[in-house]
């Protein structure tokens, strides 16, 4: 049998929710022995969630983890879908034991390679995003098969600077790091969360994607569309309609 595989997905409610997470349950249903644990940043659940997870026939879990807030109400970039990681990393601790767990955002695009290929992850495997600032990609650098520095368009100080959808961890060595935490901090969620894996540094990455020359994960964003609020069907049928 395969080794299990965990996606972590954080969501929360827009008019694109359901779009975003039909496509990605799309993808996930091509998958073997992987558990999809969805996480709301929300106090109640969304019913057509729930109802599209049970849908899918997909194993899952349907949690709630709302942003704080503090963080909700601060001005400025927020710690989007901290809450709803770390949630997913309190669940794999509580009913966990082997394989391995991914961080996948409900807009992004997966290869399913990407999938086989870090079902093995031993400690923490990385591989390059495309889509993502300026530069179009963000990547471990590999030097004769070996790590060698990242590629990425915000380096800011940062030890490890990659992307939320550029790495996955095995679930047995996050088990013997209690401690391990996404911070609330936005911008350094990923660099924080990784440091906090220690004893862990770059030359222990995992590199795969044929020594991160492929791109498997795109770090797409889907439009913001017009109406952002609940069609009006009575108001839609006497204007739009002819
Ligand atoms: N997200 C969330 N609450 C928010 C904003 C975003 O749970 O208030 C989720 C979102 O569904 C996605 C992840 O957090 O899975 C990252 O958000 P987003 O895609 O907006 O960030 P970006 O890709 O632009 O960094
Ligand atoms: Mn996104």
């Amino acid at each position: 049998l395969l080794p299990p595989l965990y996606v972590i997905t954080p969501t929360y409610r827009r008019p694109e929710q359901l779009a975003e997470l039909t496509r990605l349950s799309h993808t996930l249903m091509l998958v073997k022995n992987v558990f999809w644990i969805v996480v709301e940043d929300a106090t109640n659940k969304n019913h057509l969630v729930a109802e599209l997870l049970k849908k899918t026939g997909l194993k899952h879990e349907h949690l709630l983890a709302p942003m704080p807030e503090l963080y909700r109400k601060k001005k400025g970039p927020k710690p989007r879908g901290v809450s709803n990681r770390n949630r997913g990393l309190q669940w794999i601790r509580q009913n966990a034991k082997t394989g391995v767990f991914y961080f996948a955002d409900d807009d992004n695009t997966y290869d399913l390679q990407l999938f086989t290929e870090i079902r093995y992850t031993k400690r923490v495997s990385m591989f390059p995003v495309g889509l993502i600032t300026k530069l179009g990609v963000s990547s471990p650098i590999v030097r004769n098969g070996r790590f060698s520095g990242f590629y990425d368009g915000w380096v800011a100080g940062r030890k490890f600077p990659v992307d939320m959808a550029g790495f996955a961890v095995a679930v047995e060595f996050l088990l013997q790091r209690p401690k391990a935490l996404m911070p609330f901090r936005p911008g350094f969620e990923e660099d924080g969360f990784l440091k906090s894996l220690e004893p862990f540094e770059p030359q222990d990455i995992e590199l795969l994607a044929s020594n991160c020359t492929k791109i498997l994960v795109w770090h797409t964003q889907t439009k913001k569309n017009e109406p952002s609020q609940p069609l009006d069907l009575a108001k839609y049928n006497s204007t739009n309609l002819v």
